[in-house]
C-alpha cells in the first residue's frame, strides 16, 4: 500500500482550509497557508537541496510553527526525520546525528552553535538556521520568552552556503509551490528514526515505517471516539520531537483537522497563558506536567475548565494527581501506555467509559497483548506477573543498526516491552516497573512504583522515587528520594511509620534523601540511572 504521513495534512488542508492548524504564541496559521510553507519546503529540500528519498532528515527544534513545517516537509520530499532534543549537549547530538546518518538539519539558530561543533565525524552537509521570530508576526511578541539578540549578544551566525549555513527564510523562498508527496510503500519505507528515551541506557535508534504512524494515529483517533473533526484544540505542551507528542499531538491534530497551540517550552506559567487565552480542549501530557501545573501557585479555580480529555503517559500516574486533575477540570484524565518502539501507544483506558485507576488500561484496536516469561512467547497463567508482550500494527520494523538488539526484543511480530506487569480478569493491564528497576531486597522482590505509590499518598509529598542502592546484608535495599510540597515538613520516622502503616515490612525504604527535585528525562521521567549513580 501507498500512504505517506504527510497526506493526513494534505486531506485537512483539502477539507479544512480556513481552519486554524496552528496557534504560537498569537501568531495563527490556517491549514491552507501550513500546507503552503511545507509545500515550498518540500520541493526546496527536494530540487534545491537534492535530499533523495530515505536519505535522513534531522530536527532539532522547540515547539514552533517550523518543527510542524519541517517534519511534514521532510516526509513530502520521502526524507527519513530524525528528531533530536533541543537541550542535548554536543555529545549526545554528535552520537545521534553520527548513528542516525543524516545529511540535513534544520536548527534554532540559538542551538547552531552546539549544532556546529557536534557536526564534525558526522555525515552532515548543511544546516538550515530558523529562529523563534520567524514564525512570529513581531519579535517583541509580549508572551515570547526569550528576548532574542539582548539576551544572546554573542549569537553572530556566518550564513555561508559553500559552507551549508542556509537561512531558514532564503531556503523557503526558494521552494515552489507546486503540489508533492513522494510515493511510499508505506509498510516498508521508514518515516522515522526515533530515538528511545535514553533512560536506562544510550538512545537507540527505532525504525518506523510510515505505516507504523499511520496506524497508530488512528488506533488513538479511535480510542476518543468523541472528538469532533476540525473542532478541537489540542494544548502542545509535550514536547514533538518526543514519540507521546509526535502521535498523540501532532499527528492526531492534524489527523482530527484541529488546532494545536504551541508551547515553545514546558513552562508552568506559560502554559497557563494559552490555555486562558485559547481554551484547549484536548491535552496529552506526562505525570510530571500535571503535577507541576496542580501545584502551581499561578493556577487559579477554573484554569482546566475546558479541558475535555487528558491522556498521561511515558511514566505512572498517581491515583491522587488523576482525582485532583478531574476535579478541577470536569474533563477526563485517563492513563495510557506505549513506547517508541510501537509509535508508541500500545494501551489507553477507556475515556468514557469502564476504567481502573492505577493500570494502563487495554490494549488499542488491533493490538495484542500477552504477559509472559523469559524464555518463551506463551502468555503466563492469568494474574501472574511476567514481563509484558505487544504485537500490532504500530509495532516498529527494528532498531536502525542494532540486529542483536532487534532480534533479543522482536519476534514473529512480538515485541517484548522490558516491562514487567499482569492482566486482570476484565483483560486490564498493570505496569509493576521496569526489568531493569525491579529491587531485590534480601532474597524478596521490591516493585519501586508500590513504594512510590504509598508515599505520593502523603499529602506532604510533591514527588518521590525508589531505587534499590547495594547493601552488605540484604544485597539491595530500599532508598527513597522525596521532594516535598512548598511549606511543608516532615521527617524520615513520620515517613517511615506512614510506609509502615502501608507497605509489608521488607518493601519500606530503609533511607530516605530529601531533594529540592529529581533529575528528570525530557518528558519528565525520573532518570534512575542518575539516581542510583550518585547514591
Ligand atoms: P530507553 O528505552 O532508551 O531506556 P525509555 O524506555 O524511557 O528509554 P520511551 O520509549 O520514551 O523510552 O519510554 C517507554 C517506557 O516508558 C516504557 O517501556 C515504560 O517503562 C515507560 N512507560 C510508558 N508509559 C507508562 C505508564 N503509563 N506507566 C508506567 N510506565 C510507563
Ligand atoms: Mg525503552
Amino acid at each position: 500500500p501507498k500512504m505517506n504521513v504527510a497526506r493526513l495534512l494534505l486531506d485537512s488542508a483539502r477539507d479544512y482550509p480556513n481552519r486554524e492548524a496552528l496557534d504560537f504564541l498569537g501568531r495563527s496559521y490556517s491549514y491552507k497557508e501550513l500546507l503552503r510553507l511545507c509545500t515550498k519546503l518540500a520541493n526546496a529540500l527536494k530540487s534545491q537541496i537534492g535530499i533523495s528519498k530515505g536519505e535522513r532528515l534531522a530536527i532539532m527544534l522547540p515547539n514552533c510553527p517550523q518543527a510542524v513545517i519541517a517534519y511534514y516537509a521532510g516526509l513530502m520530499a520521502g526524507a527519513v526525520i530524525v528528531m533530536t532534543n533541543p537541550i542535548y549537549t554536543e555529545r549526545e547530538l554528535r552520537y545521534q546525528l553520527a548513528d542516525s546518518g543524516a545529511t540535513t538539519l534544520i536548527a534554532l539558530d540559538l542551538l547552531v552553535p552546539r549544532a556546529l561543533k557536534a557536526r564534525e565525524g558526522t555525515s552532515i552537509k548543511r544546516i538550515i538556521v530558523t529562529s523563534l521570530s520567524d514564525g512570529l508576526p513581531f519579535p517583541q511578541n509580549k508572551l515570547y520568552p526569550l528576548k532574542r539578540r539582548r539576551e544572546h549578544p554573542g549569537l553572530k551566525i556566518k550564513y555561508k552556503a559553500s559552507e551549508g549555513i542556509l537561512r531558514w527564510s532564503a531556503v523557503m523562498r526558494q521552494g515552489k509551490a507546486e503540489p508533492i508527496c513522494e510515493e511510499i510503500e508505506s509498510d516498508r519505507d521508514l518515516a522515522m528514526l526515533q530515538y528511545t528515551g535514553g533512560t536506562t541506557g544510550q538512545p537507540k535508534g527505532v525504525m518506523l515505517t510510515h505505516a507504523n504512524l499511520l496506524a497508530n494515529t488512528k488506533q488513538i483517533s479511535a480510542w476518543f471516539h468523541r472528538l469532533e473533526q476540525a473542532k478541537e484544540k489540542f494544548l502542545a505542551a509535550l514536547p514533538l520531537f518526543h514519540v507521546f507528542g509526535l502521535t498523540v499531538l501532532l499527528n492526531l491534530a492534524i489527523f482530527k483537522a484541529g488546532s494545536m497551540l504551541l508551547v515553545p517550552r514546558f513552562d508552568p506559567r506559560m502554559v497557563l497563558q494559552t490555555i486562558r487565552r485559547r481554551k484547549p480542549t484536548v491535552f496529552p501530557g506526562a505525570p510530571t506536567m500535571y503535577i507541576a501545573l496542580l501545584n502551581s501557585p499561578l493556577a487559579r479555580e477554573g484554569d482546566f475548565g475546558s479541558v475535555r480529555v487528558c491522556v498521561s503517559g511515558a511514566a505512572p500516574l498517581p491515583r491522587e494527581v488523576q482525582e485532583r486533575f478531574e476535579q478541577q477540570s470536569g474533563g477526563r484524565l485517563i492513563e495510557g501506555y506505549g513506547m517508541t518502539e510501537a509509535s508508541p501507544v500500545t494501551h489507553c483506558n477507556p475515556v468514557w467509559g469502564f476504567r481502573k485507576s492505577g493500570t494502563i488500561g487495554i490494549p488499542l484496536p488491533d493490538t495484542e497483548a500477552r504477559i509472559v516469561g523469559p524464555d518463551s512467547l506463551d502468555p503466563l497463567p492469568l494474574g501472574e506477573i511476567g514481563e509484558l508482550a505487544v504485537r500490532g500494527p504500530q509495532v516498529m520494523a527494528g532498531y536502525w543498526n542494532r540486529p542483536e538488539e532487534t532480534d533479543a526484543v522482536l519476534r514473529d511480530g512480538w515485541l517484548r516491552t522490558g516491562d514487567l506487569g499482569s492482566m486482570d480478569d476484565d483483560g486490564f493491564f498493570s505496569i509493576m516497573d521496569r526489568k531493569k528497576d525491579i529491587i531485590l531486597a534480601g532474597g524478596y522482590n521490591v516493585y519501586p512504583r508500590e513504594v512510590e505509590e504509598a508515599l505520593f499518598e502523603h499529602p506532604a509529598v510533591k514527588e518521590a522515587s525508589v531505587i534499590g542502592v547495594p547493601d552488605d546484608y540484604r544485597g539491595e535495599t530500599v532508598k527513597a528520594y522525596i521532594v516535598l510540597k512548598e511549606g511543608w515538613q516532615v521527617s524520615e520516622m513520620q515517613l517511615d511509620r506512614w510506609c509502615r502503616d502501608r507497605l509489608a515490612a521488607f518493601k519500606v525504604p530503609k533511607r530516605y534523601e530529601f531533594r529540592d527535585s529529581l533529575p528528570l528525562t525530557i518528558i519528565g521521567k525520573v532518570l534512575k540511572r542518575k539516581l542510583k549513580e550518585d547514591a
